[in-house]
């Protein structure tokens, strides 16, 4: 995910400098945004079925190893 959204931005920034201020590469590094986030929100506990990513209100870049709603042990699936 922090590889996408590097990506992203090499992405924005050398549309920028080669071709000027394009709305279009900003529309592309966000469809590659969405599509690199696409696996990261079907990644649930395996008990019950809760967003790993999510610990509480925040969503976080890195899993959880433990379960925040059932203390489910995540590593060992
Ligand atoms: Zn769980």
């Amino acid at each position: 995910m922090l590889g996408a959204l590097a990506l992203s931005v090499l992405l924005v920034v050398t549309v920028d400098q080669t071709y000027g201020h394009s709305t279009l590469a900003f529309a592309a590094a966000i469809a590659l945004l969405l599509v690199a986030n696409a696996p990261m929100l079907r990644f649930n506990c395996g008990r019950c079925g809760k967003n790993v990513f999510f610990r509480g209100p925040f969503v976080v870049p890195w899993p959880n190893r433990i379960c925040t709603r059932c203390g489910h042990d995540l590593d060992t699936g």
